[in-house]
């Protein structure tokens, strides 16, 4: 018998003014459940208090704190990996530090999973991010929805309940730019969806910037399907048989009417659109193997400092 029942996972980056208060709401519902829990803290690589505040953290509460501590910045992603690979719960629950995902919500996910679901996920009502991050999540999400077999209503809530089966396939799928969640799925037999409340960022601003959400973005795409590869091949070729008829009406007109005025900058505008289509193809090739690259390289996926737990 595994005597941990739930894991809570959360990822740490300069994250000092929020850990106070999220410690003072999060374990007091854990110690309410009535269930033997763990939670794993991944430090990842924070510049602020964060790795002082989760060592004082773990010496109140060492019996049920462990903390991971990168010694790099790796991602939210390869936190919440970290933490998986050691997670010991029969359910794993991740949750971001900065009180955007309300710790209150933990008992409806346990709920789900002791009715036998093995991958629950959030659904945020309410979203209480910039009107710009809706609406590329909304993008990423229809996207998604139409490459992918992957079906979610919120993909980006990280505030989700794995099985331990689950857990550990992520954790040996090797996967280095992945999106957890929609990983998990893509593993899950049983998957359920829940709606939660969703709240502000307690303190500070969030750690995705423009490029960072952009990259993850293409980790969501990329890693799941390679239909935009195809849908580029396709483009190309429809192109090609467009340029094709284009220099047959071209070269008739040129026969039958002789030369004609401004017919160079026509075929300049043709020209700079086709290399523009070359450009975008030739970088999404790079995309596709610069993954295969860092996979192939088989590097670690990320390496940790220390890690403070009481050992058994
Ligand atoms: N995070 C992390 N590493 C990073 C970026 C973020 O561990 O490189 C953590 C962060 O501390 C938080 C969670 O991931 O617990 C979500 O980050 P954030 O709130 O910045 O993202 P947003 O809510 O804006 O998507
Ligand atoms: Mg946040």
């Amino acid at each position: 018998m595994n005597p941990v029942h739930l894991s809570v996972v959360i990822p740490v980056f300069n994250e000092e003014g929020n850990l106070p208060l999220l410690f003072a709401r999060l374990y007091p519902v854990l110690d309410a459940l009535g269930r033997a829990y763990e939670v794993i803290f991944t430090n990842d690589g924070s510049a602020d208090r964060s790795a002082e505040l989760l060592h004082e953290q773990h010496a109140a509460r060492p019996d049920v704190t462990r903390v991971i501590a990168f010694n790099a910045n790796y991602g939210q992603h390869m936190a919440v990996m970290a933490a998986l690979e050691r997670a010991r719960g029969e359910v794993i629950i991740t949750l971001d530090a900065d009180l955007q995902n309300p710790p209150e919500e933990i008992p409806a996910f346990l709920e789900k999973t002791d009715q036998g679901f093995d991958c629950v996920g959030g659904i945020r009502l309410d979203r209480q991010d910039s009107l710009f991050r809706r609406k590329i999540s909304q993008w990423i999400n229809f996207l998604r929805g139409r490459m992918t077999s992957i079906r979610m209503t919120d993909q980006g809530c990280m505030l989700r309940a794995y099985s331990r089966e689950v857990a550990a396939g992520i954790v040996r799928s090797g996967a280095i730019n992945t999106f957890i969640p929609a990983l998990a799925y893509s593993l899950a037999r049983r998957p359920a969806e829940i709606e939660i409340r969703h709240e502000e960022r307690h303190a500070g601003v969030s750690n995705y910037s423009l490029y960072r959400l952009i990259r993850l973005n293409f980790d969501l795409i990329t890693y799941f399907t390679t239909v935009p590869l195809q849908l580029f091949t396709l483009f190309s070729m429809a192109c090609s048989a467009g340029s094709f008829l284009l220099v047959v009406v071209l070269a008739t007109r040129r026969l039958v009417i002789g030369p004609e005025e401004g017919g160079i900058f026509t075929l300049f505008g043709i020209l700079f659109f086709l290399i523009s289509v070359c450009m975008v193809g030739i970088g999404l090739i790079g995309e596709y193997m610069g993954r295969t690259y860092q996979v192939v390289r088989n590097r670690a996926r990320y390496h940790i400092d220390h890690v403070l737990e009481v050992r058994e």
